[in-house]
């Protein structure tokens, strides 16, 4: 443990949130952990009221005018979403909620059901008009999902709020979303993250990245989904099929700047695979990720903005 760090928690967002500072100051904290809760209530769809929600309930019926925040996030989901082939949908929602997972979702739908949930998730249908700021689903029952985003983002703010109040070390944990700010003091390897052992315990890890100033988002199919016929079914769904994604990974990690671009390039790299990810990230210098699979390797891809150092030597570690 790091000498003078000061660890506040809560749980929002459904998840465990930690925030280390290394001066005692619980207001600050208070104020961090009221920001995080604002923003949920603005993005959240597991509750009747917010303003996604909104947008939701007038789906086939009329535009909704929203906020700033909510608009810009919602317009950057809405890009990602249209890029070719990509495997990020924001208006998955209608699946999402019909499979229930991580919620009381055993059972996978038939296929006829999910075939015509398909039909609600076409990102084409979304109409978005910046001058109002409003946003109107064309299809009755379409429904906005932004949990691959809204962490990622909720991190950006909380790291440009800290900030902004003068604090140059800190890190902030949402669950899975790390985004921080320098270095721990007498620390210049930087924050030491973790990278979980897949379906382990939550202390058995795979080894620690080391970074500075950088967030770091993991998405993984081993923290929500059921176990049915051998197989894992898990949260992160494939926007053609209706199906949780089927491929070698059991985990990717994205290290970058902003934690909005780490949560989503986990998804869309996740899509891809480890071989077509690896070639796509050569051209993307400000973006470093860590794929694990289900033969046991973790691959990282050219480690500009990190150093991994490995614990569990039952895995094969290639770059
Ligand atoms: P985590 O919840 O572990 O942070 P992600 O950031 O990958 O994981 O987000 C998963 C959530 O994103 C799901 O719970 C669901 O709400 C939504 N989602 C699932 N599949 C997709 C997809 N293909 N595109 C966009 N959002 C998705
Ligand atoms: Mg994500
Ligand atoms: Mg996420």
């Amino acid at each position: 443990m790091t000498a003078g760090v000061f660890s506040y928690s809560a749980v929002l967002m459904g998840s465990p949130i930690l925030l280390k500072l290394f001066d005692d100051n619980p207001t600050l904290a208070r104020h961090v952990f009221q920001l995080i809760k604002q923003q949920e209530n603005l993005f959240t769809v597991n509750r009747a009221e917010s303003e996604v929600m909104s947008i939701n309930h007038a789906a086939g019926r009329h535009p909704v005018i929203v906020s700033e925040p909510v608009f810009a996030l919602i317009s950057v989901a809405h890009a990602v979403s249209l890029l070719p082939e990509s495997a990020f949908n924001f208006t998955i929602g209608p699946v999402v909620k019909r499979w229930k997972i991580g919620f009381q979702g055993r059972a996978v739908p038939p296929a006829l059901e999910i075939a015509s949930l398909l039909k609600l998730t076409d990102p084409h249908q979304v109409l978005l008009n910046p001058a109002e700021r409003s946003v109107f689903l064309q299809q009755p029952g379409m429904e906005i999902d932004l949990g691959a985003i809204a962490k990622g983002y909720i991190a950006d703010r909380v790291q440009a709020f800290l900030r902004q109040q003068g604090v140059q070390q800190a890190l902030i944990n949402l669950g899975g979303n790390v985004q921080t700010l320098g270095s721990p003091p007498h620390e210049p390897q930087g924050w030491g993250i973790g990278l979980k052992k897949p379906f382990g315990r939550d202390d058995e890890l795979l080894g620690v990245l080391q970074v500075q100033g950088k967030s770091v988002v993991t998405s993984g199919i081993y923290e929500r989904y059921f176990e049915l016929d051998g197989r894992c079914w898990h949260h992160i769904f494939d926007p053609q099929t209706g199906y949780p994604l089927d491929n070698e990974l059991l985990s990717v990690t994205v290290i970058s700047d902003r934690s909005i671009d780490g949560d989503i390039y986990t998804t869309l790299l996740y899509g891809m695979g480890v071989e077509q990810g690896l070639a796509y990230l050569a051209d993307q210098p400000d973006i470093d990720a860590v794929f694990v699979t289900r033969d046991r390797q973790i691959i990282c891809s050219s480690p500009h903005h990190f150093h991994f150092q490995q614990l569990d030597f039952d895995w094969q570690l290639r770059y």
